[in-house]
């Protein structure tokens, strides 16, 4: 079995789960987010082949990254290995393997998923369970929590996003939420696929409080940095003329989605720092 590599990051601090984390970009997504920074990802064809025994030698290499020490309790492990894409459900059996060999060192595994090929349909949902049983951490990517937004953002559906939340909710996993805020400039304030809309954060929020395994809550601001790859892909850029959002947009949107979880900026603000995350962090 081989998996398709986009690029390998081989020390991210603060962005990709906590501690320092070696990454694994995987190729292959069926969504089309307008802001998509990785555009370049998309494809499942290209990219590196790896067998899943090659690639975690490769990251273990690297695993004194991943300690920290600790005056009382010695070295601790605090970091680990995530698997990102592109969309990693895509290419499932590999990661399971992947983190299998990661579990048997006792190696954290996170999963950054945007779950647009959840499904408990077989044969998805039996491959699905076999890589919950190595995946320690998920963090899910909810792009927009309204139906019609999320379509028009993505191309796609996202009651099965909202489903997968729910069965992690049920299996009792650890879960991280992000959330990709775009604000609208003013001829599209009503641009349901804008996700900086209060009524939208406060629906997302009112969804997250119905999940009792959520332990943080990542406010991703949109950013313009993946608009050069779009051009060298040929790809008309859809956020033409948006801008990040203001320093305010981003706290109303921590304030309404940390409220949900019962805490304010302040403490988010310093589980981010305690659990190595940064508000600023990527979106997949
Ligand atoms: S942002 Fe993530 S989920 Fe959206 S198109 Fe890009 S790779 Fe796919």
């Amino acid at each position: 079995m081989e998996g398709r590599i986009h690029s390998l990051e081989t020390f991210a601090a603060g962005i990709d789960g906590p501690g320092c984390r070696y990454v694994v970009f995987l190729k292959g997504c069926n969504m089309r987010c307008r802001f998509c920074h990785n555009p370049d990802t998309w494809a499942l064809e290209g990219g590196d082949t790896y067998t899943p025994e090659v690639l975690f030698e490769r990251a273990y290499r690297y695993k004194n990254y991943w300690t920290r020490r600790d005056k009382v309790k010695g070295d601790v492990l605090n970091g680990g290995i995530t698997v990102s894409g592109g969309e990693p459900l895509l290419q499932i059996e590999f990661v399971t393997e992947f983190f299998k060999l990661a579990k048997e060192k006792g190696i954290h595994t996170a999963l950054d998923t945007s779950a647009n090929p959840f499904t408990r349909e077989e044969p998805f949902f039996s491959k699905f369970n076999e890589l919950m049983k190595y995946t320690d951490l998920i963090m899910l990517d909810i792009k927009n929590i309204d139906p019609v937004g999320h379509k028009q953002l993505t191309g796609c559906e996202n009651d099965n996003i909202l489903d997968c939340a729910r069965y992690m909710d049920e299996l009792g996993k650890e879960m991280w939420i992000r959330h990709v805020l775009v604000s609208p400039d003013e001829a599209r304030k009503d641009d349901l696929s804008f996700s900086d809309r209060d009524e939208q954060l406060n629906a997302l929020a009112d969804f997250v409080k119905t999940l009792k395994h959520v332990s943080k809550i990542e406010v991703l601001p949109y950013h313009t940095l993946g608009i050069s790859k779009w051009e060298n892909l040929g790809i008309p850029y859809a956020l033409e003329n948006i801008d990040p959002p203001t320093r305010e947009r981003i706290d109303n949107a921590n304030r309404i989605l940390n409220e949900a979880m019962g805490r304010n900026i302040a403490e988010a603000a310093d589980d981010r720092t305690a659990k190595g995350g940064s508000s600023d962090g990527r979106s997949c």
